[in-house]
């Protein structure tokens, strides 16, 4: 039996020269402090990625290279970690049926 390994395919970096985070403090999207004060920057950070040209390129790129730290394409670092975790899951899941379909078959 052959086994393969599947690894993702690294989107290209979009642009990032139209990124509205390139146009405003850059400290918004990587906010330090405690309670209120990181809420408010992450809420003023995700309104700008709302808006910006590159969002989804930025958010699949983000997700596919492993960006937690930091908002990025509109989703918050817990956001992020939520989405890269249910993500491993599926693909352990796929995996997984993959496996068990083999097995079946042999
Ligand atoms: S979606 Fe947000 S983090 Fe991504 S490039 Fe645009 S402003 Fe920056």
């Amino acid at each position: 039996m052959t086994t393969t390994t599947r690894r993702p395919t690294i989107p290209a970096a979009p642009d990032w020269t139209s990124a509205l985070c390139a146009q405003t403090d850059p400290d918004l999207f990587f906010p330090e402090g405690h309670g209120q004060q990181i809420v408010q920057a992450v809420n003023q950070a995700k309104k700008l990625c709302a808006d910006c040209p590159l969002r989804s390129g930025c958010l699949e790129w983000a997700v596919t290279t492993g960006q937690t730290i930091g908002v990025w394409g509109g989703l918050s670092e817990q956001e992020l970690r939520n989405l890269h975790r249910r993500q491993i899951l599926a693909s352990r899941n796929t995996t997984n049926a993959h496996e068990a379909t083999a097995v079946n078959a042999a």
